[in-house]
């Protein structure tokens, strides 16, 4: 039987429990094995696996076959897409398990991106008032950050990620390989995440990044690991300490408030997540740089790496007016206050309303009509 080629990985500590997060390749190939990996994780014989359309076409058959030589297996596969990140999807996954008369000992497993992981983690929370889950996640994204740390959930029509619940996974299993057919626009998406946690937490790994971004982007998975391996580190080491978000996690919305603003005026959809992300990192970045913080040049670094990946670094012409009642609805507000996460220096960042509302208005009018 072939080894994985590489194989590492790292121990998230939580409230509820600890759990690993193992970092793999080629394991969706017969024999090599994604169901031999994760069995140890399933407590009881019964075993839900929930994936959407476009990702159970590329590693559904594998794993649902080798884990039926072990458990009973069902299948739901949802509809591709956020927009289908709601009640409607989770009734199905609860659908399919009363169908199958699945107890409290079943195991539910997330095969996709984000999406999944967050929907299969809430039905997971909710079922008999929780069952297990493991995440097997097929996104940069998701194996850098949602599949990490235990938020689980769904959208309300009014609001993204407004109905959910804190679960964490058995065991998260992160096989590089499956970003081979992943496009490349996500992995860009991705990457925006990526280039967060070197901003927030650790200039040496902008340094890294700098370097070993080309390879990353042409896909070797040794380093691609690496990459997941450092990120999955930083989120595990926050989550430890804050797991409900009451303080130091909220860091890991660097970038996501000016963010936010594109993604809602935008729509949805038009921009991705990691685009408006870092287009928003941008602006933050030059937020801290107005407050002396930042100098020009680490600006610039900044957006000479987002380059290299790829992504955006000037969001769309939005109204200043707008863009700031957009802010006000999003949840870093307090006390009317609007609270921005910026960059003290490369690598730390402070959550802070103790800048002049006037430099706030100078970003963003640099990009407004
Ligand atoms: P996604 O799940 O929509 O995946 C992106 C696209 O790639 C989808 O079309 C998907 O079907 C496809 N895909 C997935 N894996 C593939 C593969 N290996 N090959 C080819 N195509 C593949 O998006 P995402 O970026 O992974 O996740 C975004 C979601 O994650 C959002 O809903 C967001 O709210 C959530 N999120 C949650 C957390 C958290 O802490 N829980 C953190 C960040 C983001
Ligand atoms: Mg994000």
């Amino acid at each position: 039987m072939a080894m994985p080629l590489f194989h590492d990985g790292l121990m998230v500590h939580t409230q509820s429990h600890d759990y690993p997060i193992v970092i793999t390749e080629n394991s969706a190939i017969k024999n090599n094995s994604m169901a031999k990996q994760i069995a140890p994780y399933i407590g009881g014989r019964q075993v839900l696996i929930v994936t959407n359309d476009t990702v159970s076409p590329l590693y559904l058959k594998v794993l649902e076959e080798e884990l039926t030589e072990q458990f009973t297996v069902k299948v739901c596969v949802l509809p591709d897409g956020e927009q289908y990140k709601n009640q409607t999807s989770i009734n199905q996954i609860y659908d399919t398990l009363m169908a199958a008369h699945f107890n409290r000992d079943v195991t539910l497993i997330a095969l996709g991106g984000g999406v999944v992981g967050d929907m299969t983690g809430f039905a997971a929370a909710s079922f008999m008032r929780g069952v297990n889950f493991i995440q097997i996640p097929t996104t940069l994204l998701s194996q850098v950050d949602s599949s990490v740390g235990g938020k689980t959930g769904i959208n309300h029509a009014q609001g993204k990620n407004m109905i959910g619940a804190f679960w964490q996974p058995q065991m998260v299993l992160a096989d590089m390989s499956t970003l081979k057919t992943l496009p490349a626009r996500e992995l860009s998406a991705g990457l925006a995440e990526v280039i967060k946690y070197a901003l927030i937490m650790d200039a040496d790994f902008l340094t890294w990044l700098e370097a070993n971004l080309p390879a990353m982007m042409a896909l070797d998975l040794a380093i691609l690991g690496e990459a997941v391996k450092r990120c999955c580190q930083y989120k595990a080491d926050i989550v430890a300490q804050d797991e409900r978000e009451s303080g130091v996690r909220a860091l890991l919305n660097f970038g996501h408030t000016f963010g936010h603003v594109i993604e809602t005026h935008e729509g949805y959809g038009n921009w991705l997540h990691g685009e408006a992300v870092a287009a928003g990192m941008v602006q933050a970045a030059e937020l801290s740089q107005k407050l002396g913080w930042l100098t020009v040049e680490e600006v610039v670094r900044i957006k000479r790496i987002l380059t290299l990946a790829n992504l955006p670094i000037t969001p769309p012409s939005i109204d200043v007016q707008t863009a700031l009642s957009l802010m006000g609805h999003d949840k870093k507000v307090k006390h009317g206050q609007i609270r921005l996460i910026l960059l003290k220096s490369l690598g730390e960042a402070v959550l802070t309303n103790d800048f002049d509302a006037e430099l706030l208005t100078e970003v963003l009018s640099q990009h407004s009509a």
